[in-house]
């Protein structure tokens, strides 16, 4: 039988803060080897464990505004007062070698991106977008989840959690929507969207 090779994927994974997309996208790069994590450039200070070029790249602002200007980025958004921007090289790179490109990014990015692929740009990023919204079981079980993480200072917490609902607001833009309530059972959702769509006929 000849079967039809998988078409690489562009993976928009969206969550409020404490979600669970770090984790989630920790899984399916352990799932599948070849998928390439988009690192982003933040102005945010890293978090204790936090490694440069791995989680993020740490810009100060300055440098930051200058990779905007130079078109550096596919998008980039202002989120809990701090800039985040998606280098476009890496993207590009990972489909044209047949690759999915994983980004954990805010609303304002996957919008910019849907807005992006309506317009001229190459087949292949044209039809590659998959967006997924993760939704924590309630606001409650985020706030115990932010909490837990233990990373971040009570006045982030507050500013996260009081952005969560209109991120939340937001959910409907996706094309998938999964409940993280148990890890395992919100990963077999994840896996079972991702092996659907590379075989998917576009
Ligand atoms: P995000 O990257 O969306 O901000 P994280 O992946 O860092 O979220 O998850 C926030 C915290 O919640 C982490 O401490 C993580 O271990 C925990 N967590 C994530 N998913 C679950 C889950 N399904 N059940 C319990 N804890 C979870
Ligand atoms: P954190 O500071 O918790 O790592 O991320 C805060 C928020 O910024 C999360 O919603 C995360 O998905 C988002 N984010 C991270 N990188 C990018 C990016 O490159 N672009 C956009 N638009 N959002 C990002």
């Amino acid at each position: 039988m000849i079967s039809r090779p998988q078409r690489p994927l562009c993976i928009v994974i969206s969550s409020p803060s404490g979600g669970g997309k770090t984790t989630l996208c920790g899984r399916l790069l352990r799932e599948f080897p070849s998928m390439v994590y988009s690192i982003s450039c933040t102005t945010r200070a890293p978090r204790p464990g936090e490694v440069e070029g791995e989680n993020y790249y740490f810009l100060a602002e300055p440098e930051f505004q200058r990779r905007v200007k130079a078109g550096d980025f596919i998008e980039y958004a202002q989120v809990h007062a701090h800039w985040y921007g998606t280098p476009k090289q890496r993207i590009e790179k990972a489909l044209n070698e047949g690759r999915d490109a994983l980004l954990a990014i805010d609303v304002q990015g996957a919008e910019r991106i849907r807005t992006l692929i309506s317009g001229p740009v190459s087949d292949i990023l044209k039809t590659a977008l998959v967006d997924i919204f993760v939704v924590p079981p309630s606001i409650n079980v985020l706030q115990q989840r932010l909490d837990g993480r233990g990373q971040d200072t009570e006045e982030t917490i507050a500013l996260r959690l009081a952005n969560a609902e209109k991120e939340m607001a937001c959910r409907d833009r996706y094309k998938y929507v999964i409940v993280n309530d148990r890890l395992d059972d919100a990963f077999e959702r994840l896996k079972v969207i991702i092996e659907a769509e590379h075989r998917r006929v576009v």
